[in-house]
């Protein structure tokens, strides 16, 4: 990786394929016999669908311009599925057409309309779980409760879909075992009464949320999440699971961050270090980089990406406790400006190089078309040391 940052004179994305399909190997070591469906809205790049598709994995997609790309990528379309419970009449039709057939769901509308405009499709239900413990909690806006998701699969039944599956999305970087634990006992509820009822399931779809270390907090500090103990309580959960009732389940999982995020950096430049006086009248350090939360970094203003200074660092280097920002017009276009001072060397000057770290994870997705006329950024992949891929601009 740094030798392909080292190799371009110009900002750019780089991503490490081999590096991406490594972590797909490794999560299936750690939970074996698992589907994984890339979510896909995490780095919507052909080149890194085509290498997941590749190795065996499918997707999640949220839309039907998702499903497409991912289809023009190569991923078969039985491993495609619509994991939006959020869609209109004509999204589901239009999903039904591609070939669609795997469809979540979490309101008794929304089941109607799959039975209209998807007749006989495969519907899994999203239940709420507490997602508190992640650093994007994605709470409220998705699923329902034990109860509804009983009665939401038993209408599926009676309109001719077929109840297929249960599913449920801890909130993204999920550092907590609690969080899957109340996950696990929620679905044991609804897998016992939807038992009682006549109803086999034979999926489980554990969303994603899998956390990755690279990242530091919003202090600086960093983020190391206990992923061994997560991944034990994901495998006890499983296997508690699979003791339920007549259900033959398989286990789906949806990582988004967990394959990608620390298989991108990005290449930027100093634009300047400035020394300003702030409102309580102290001296305060602005590093503005090249690149912020509109062309790469969407997330700086909950974590840190970790920085590299190529061209500083050596012995008897001097630094200085900065706030890191983007090049735009917009105040959250920053890290966290109360405790998230960086130190910087101080001898940083206009152009100088910056690489940028841990942030394969929607960089490319939340990139705006040009917010101030910071355009995106353009990607290359990389396969392990080599450079390969085109270049082309990013989401495009
Ligand atoms: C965003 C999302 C994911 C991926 O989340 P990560 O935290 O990136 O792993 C998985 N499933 C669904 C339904 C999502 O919305």
């Amino acid at each position: 990786m740094s030798a392909a940052l080292a190799a371009t004179a110009d900002d750019r994305i780089v991503f490490d394929l081999t590096g991406i399909e490594e972590r797909y190997e490794s999560l299936l070591r750690e939970l074996p016999g698992v589907a994984v469906r890339f979510a896909m809205k995490a780095c919507p790049v052909d080149e890194v669908l085509a290498r997941l598709a590749g190795a065996g994995a499918g997707v999640d997609a949220a839309s039907v311009p998702e499903m497409e790309q991912a289809l023009r990528a190569g991923v078969p379309i039985g491993r495609v599925h619509y994991g939006n419970t959020v869609k209109s009449d004509r999204n589901i039709a239009d999903a039904h057409r591609l070939g669609i057939r795997d469809f979540a769901t979490d309101s008794l509308e929304d089941v109607a309309a799959i039975a209209e405009h998807a007749p006989g499709a495969r519907v899994f239900c999203r239940l709420s779980t507490d997602t508190r413990g992640a650093l994007w909690e994605l709470s409220g806006k998705y699923g329902c409760s034990t109860a509804d998701a009983v009665t939401i699969l038993e209408t599926a039944r009676k309109l001719g879909l077929v109840p297929s599956g249960l599913s449920v999305h801890v909130g993204s970087q999920q550092m907590t075992p609690e969080a899957w634990r109340d996950a696990f006992e929620r679905l044991a509820d609804v897998l016992a009464a939807l038992d009682r009822r006549g109803i086999a399931l034979d999926h489980i779809n554990l969303g994603g949320g899998l956390p990755v270390p690279g990242y530091l907090d919003k202090h600086g500090r960093p983020l190391d999440p206990p992923i061994d103990k997560l991944f034990a309580v994901i495998r006890e959960g499983m296997a508690h699971l699979r003791t339920i009732g007549g259900h033959h389940l398989g286990f789906v999982v949806e990582p988004g961050r967990y394959l990608v995020a620390g298989q991108g950096a990005i290449r930027a430049h100093v634009s300047r270090l400035s020394a300003r006086q702030g409102p309580d009248g102290r001296r305060q350090y602005w590093l503005y980089l090249s690149c912020g939360k509109f062309n790469g970094l969407y997330e700086m203003d909950e974590l840190q990406y970790p920085l590299v200074f190529p061209t500083h660092g050596g012995p008897g280097t001097r630094h200085v406790p900065a706030v890191v920002a983007g090049p735009t017009c917009d105040s959250d276009d920053a890290y966290s400006h109360e405790d998230g001072l960086v130190q910087v060397p101080e001898a940083l000057a206009s152009g100088d190089p910056v690489w940028v770290l841990s942030c394969g994870a929607y960089a490319i997705s939340y990139t705006t078309q040009g917010f101030n006329g910071f355009g995106p950024l353009p990607y290359t992949c990389i396969d392990g040391g080599a450079t390969g891929g085109s270049g082309k601009t990013g989401g495009g």
